[in-house]
């Protein structure tokens, strides 16, 4: 009898100490969870833009491309928004060598609803680039 009494203050201190784990690990988990869900919402929000959302007229009035001389085509590609650090020397490959590339555009810091841009491109500029990136 007297061996069960002495383990009952234990017995409650570990009761005290699962409890006060609950408390602190049920808000954690659910704001882990919402945080979670939240994100997963976002990343479908922004598939569902740049499968369907608006596209932002980034065409310009150039016609040829001046390194290949080939008519430019549209097409319609990502917009990267963000403050994007151009790999070393690619702002001079592009200028003398792929200047129409334009395989994604590059809309700075100020996010708008558009996620995909109507670009002029030209096919040799694509080749030169991608031959370009894979030399480096
Ligand atoms: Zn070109």
């Amino acid at each position: 009898m007297k061996d069960q009494t002495s383990r009952l203050p234990s017995w409650k201190i570990e009761a005290r100490t699962c409890i006060t784990a609950i408390l602190v690990i049920i808000p954690i988990a659910s704001v882990f969870l919402d945080i979670n869900q939240l994100r997963s919402e976002l990343e479908a929000a922004n598939r569902f833009l740049l499968v369907v959302g608006p596209i932002l007229d980034a065409r310009t009035d150039e016609r040829i491309c001046p390194v290949h001389m080939l008519p430019l085509g549209e097409d319609v590609v990502p917009i990267e928004y963000g403050l994007i650090i151009p790999p070393e020397n690619e702002s001079h490959a592009r200028r003398e060598r792929f200047p129409f590339a334009n395989s994604t555009i590059d809309e700075g810091c100020s996010v708008n609803e558009a996620r995909r841009a109507r670009i002029l491109f030209c096919p040799k500029c694509r080749e030169a680039k991608r031959q370009w990136m894979s030399s480096r």
